[in-house]
């Protein structure tokens, strides 16, 4: 079957379906003089399970960190919620009912209203809004908070987890779990990937009705995909494959901590590509060292309307902070082509990766470049951000950004607002043309950043999003590669500094072309991090260099694989 993959690894293990607690309401209709011992019971029940949840958030930012506690925060508010106390405490005073009816009536309508929204975010409250019900319907009918006692290698499978579910998972015990509901953004599965668990979310209601307890289950969630009472042989095959995995992952932890380091001893950063705050996290654990690109357009994302400058003040100033000193490349919103929002009404069009998108619809409307540029330059007083220009194909646009910018800079000051003031601007290198004029672009920012996704798309003229013509979109094309070491080139000429943040960073067969070409740093996805680290540390820039030439002399995108090929490393 097949889901959503929503963290990854591969688990085997035996099913633990989660039992819907015992938790449904007795139903009693009470006399006029009861209604006040009820009112109190109630008081007392939210009372306690605010106590509770205050634990839960403490306990949890010492074991996953302050973000991912706060979800717990948001619970006490919502056992609070005035409506939503005001509606039980009527079920109590007009329709006689007992405080645990009225309280799952008063669930229900809400839950049920949180469900039937637009919004994905506000559809996924749900889950929150009922979780909370449940713990305090437990507090009423006097049942303690224990988490039953689970067998070693559970894959526990559910309807939906609750955040408490998933903050209270014995990592000892549980090694993967399964979902029926849920996307890649329910709180679930944002725990599981901070956890480190395996899970698949999202499998639909009618895959339960299958499971049986106790059963023998495959998860793997770098797929997205799970096999109940799996064959003999599927099982040997995962068990190699869960083998392999694991070992590669303890090997490769040796380079967490450790800077990335050429064999002769030149450090070269290497960072990670993040969408949001929940990605950064696991980048450090993959021992990331920066953020090379932070795909700001996320946050425009699965929405109504555009996110304020405060909100995208928070969102930048938290990512800033949860990396300490290391930079933060923040690039600006980079919407159209295959993203695209729906709320701007955008105007269809014929060729949306040739059309209006990034930073010439930032540039034609104003208000919403604005609010975002004011917001990444107020974050960057809490932490080392820099900031970079999408899509950039001609120096008016670099010099128009510019103006902006420095005119908001000078509101700031007016308004005495700190910014760090040296805050480096960058732009990414994925337009041919720019690679052209690269010398005039150099001279308007401090580095560039080369997105070969879209370098290779406009380059070979093939659209990335085409499985039918993928074997064009090589970052092996002769074609490429010089644009490649013409754009480091040009950066080093004019004493500017030169990254990749397109998957060709964390490409193995290409690095050391990238480091004898001169690429000063590599951003990739988190999961690339610590293979890239271990192969730095078999190269020195010299006889990388040697690569680089002699790829650079081959006609054929084949030919070059094959010489990259037949010249990796294995060692020092
Ligand atoms: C790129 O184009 O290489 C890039 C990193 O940006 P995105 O993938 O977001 O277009
Ligand atoms: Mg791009």
């Amino acid at each position: 079957m097949r889901g959503v993959a929503a963290s990854p690894g591969i688990a085997i293990g035996k099913s633990v379906l989660k039992m819907e607690e015992a938790l449904l309401a007795d139903e009693r209709e009470i006399s006029p003089d009861e209604v006040d011992g009820e009112l109190e019971r109630l008081r007392e029940g939210l009372e306690k399970a605010v106590e509770e949840l205050k634990e839960l958030q403490e306990e949890t930012e010492k074991k996953l960190g302050k973000e991912e506690a706060e979800i717990f925060g948001a619970h006490q508010m919502l056992v609070q919620d005035p409506e939503m106390v005001k509606t039980i405490e009527e079920g109590i005073k007009k329709d006689k009912k007992n405080a645990e009816k009225a309280l799952e009536e008063a669930v229900e309508q809400y839950a049920s209203l949180m469900a039937g929204l637009e919004d994905e975010y506000m559809q996924a409250r749900e889950a929150d809004i009922r979780d909370v019900g449940s713990r305090v319907l437990r507090i009423l009918k006097g049942k303690s908070d224990e988490q039953a006692d689970l067998p070693p290698d559970s894959v526990i499978i559910a309807r939906d987890l609750t955040p408490s579910d998933t903050a209270r998972l014995d990592k000892e015990r549980v090694v993967a779990f399964v979902t029926a509901d849920g996307s890649r953004t329910s709180h679930s599965a944002i725990m599981a990937r901070s956890l480190g668990i395996p899970a698949v979310v999202g499998l639909g209601r009618d895959f339960l009705k299958d499971v049986d307890d106790g059963a023998k289950v495959i998860v793997d969630g770098n797929e997205g995909e799970v096999f109940l009472n799996p064959s003999e042989e599927k099982l040997k095959e995962y068990r190699e494959r869960l083998e392999e995995f694991e070992q590669e992952k303890k090997r490769l932890a040796q380079f967490k901590d450790v800077k990335a380091v050429t064999r002769d001893g030149e450090e070269i950063e290497v960072a990670g590509n993040i969408g949001n705050i929940f990605d950064v996290e696991p980048l450090l654990e993959q021992g990331g060292e920066g953020i090379g690109l932070f795909r700001t357009e996320f946050l425009y994302m699965d929405r109504e309307d555009l996110p304020g400058e405060e909100e995208q003040f928070e969102a930048y100033k938290e990512v800033a902070q949860a990396m300490g000193d290391y930079p933060v490349i923040i690039r600006t919103l980079d919407i159209g082509g295959d993203k695209d929002l729906p709320y701007l009404e955008l105007p269809q069009e014929m060729n949306p990766f040739l059309g209006y998108r990034a930073i010439r619809l930032c540039l034609d409307q104003p208000e919403i470049f604005k609010p975002q540029l004011r917001a990444i330059l107020r974050a960057s007083h809490y932490g080392n951000i820099k900031l970079m220009y999408p899509m950039i194909a001609t120096l008016e646009e670099v010099k128009e950004a510019n103006r902006l910018l420095a005119e908001i800079e000078k509101e700031l000051e007016e308004e005495g607002i700190p910014f760090d003031g040296e805050m480096e601007k960058g732009i990414m290198i994925e337009v041919p043309g720019a690679v052209m004029i690269a010398d005039a672009l150099a001279g308007e920012v401090d580095f560039f950043s080369i997105g070969t996704n879209d370098l290779i798309q406009y380059t070979m003229a093939v659209d990335r999003g085409n499985e039918r013509i993928a074997h064009l979109h090589s970052p092996y094309h002769p074609g490429v590669l010089k644009l490649i070491k013409e754009t480091i080139e040009a950066g080093h000429r004019n004493d500017i500094w030169v990254g990749m943040c397109g998957e060709a960073a964390g490409d193995e067969l290409l690095l050391p072309f990238l480091l004898g070409a001169g690429l000063d740093e590599f951003s990739m996805s988190a999961g690339s991090v610590l293979r890239i680290k271990e192969l730095l540390g078999f190269w020195t820039r010299e006889e990388a260099k040697e690569i680089t030439e002699k790829a650079l002399e081959l006609g054929t995108a084949e030919e070059v694989e094959k010489f990259l090929k037949n010249n990796k490393k294995t060692e020092k």
